[in-house]
């Protein structure tokens, strides 16, 4: 959603260590807008520095994971996707035929669901919301 999040710069700011493999990670998840499964990190990942294991991206997504910096999506089909923590909310859409991602953030949407919450007795701290869909435009 036009940012550009700097993984490197926050494992910086989060006194993680960088070493040459996890800097390339990070510039792979930090360039993704497809919020990319760990498959797809290794084959970018690797074709930058072929010595990168796909055991060293599990390692480095999870410690991403673990320090905050970068969120783990499940969109249903049981593959754990990635995309670094954004600073501002939005949802995503899922094309199921295809996998693509369509992030969107809806103010009404936002306030509806605020006001569901309310109604329930409740102060919304958070959400997910994720809208599966086949797209309209896709020649049969
Ligand atoms: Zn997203």
């Amino acid at each position: 959603m036009g940012r550009k999040i700097d993984l490197e710069a926050l494992c910086h700011e989060k006194g993680l260590r960088i070493t040459e493999q996890r800097k390339v990670i990070a510039r792979v998840l930090s360039d993704a807008d497809d919020h990319p499964d760990v498959e797809k990190v290794y084959a970018r990942a690797s074709a930058i520095d072929p010595g990168i294991s796909i055991a060293t991206v599990y390692r480095t997504v999870r410690l991403f994971e673990e320090a905050g910096i970068l969120d783990r999506h499940d969109f249903g089909d049981g593959r754990a996707r990635y995309e670094p923590a954004p600073e501002a909310h939005h949802d995503h859409l899922i094309d199921v035929e295809t996998g693509k991602v369509v992030e969107f953030v809806d103010p009404e949407l936002e306030q509806l669901q605020k006001q569901i919450a309310e109604k329930l007795g409740y102060r919304l701290v958070d959400h997910r919301m994720e809208l599966y869909g086949v797209s309209l435009s896709r020649k049969e």
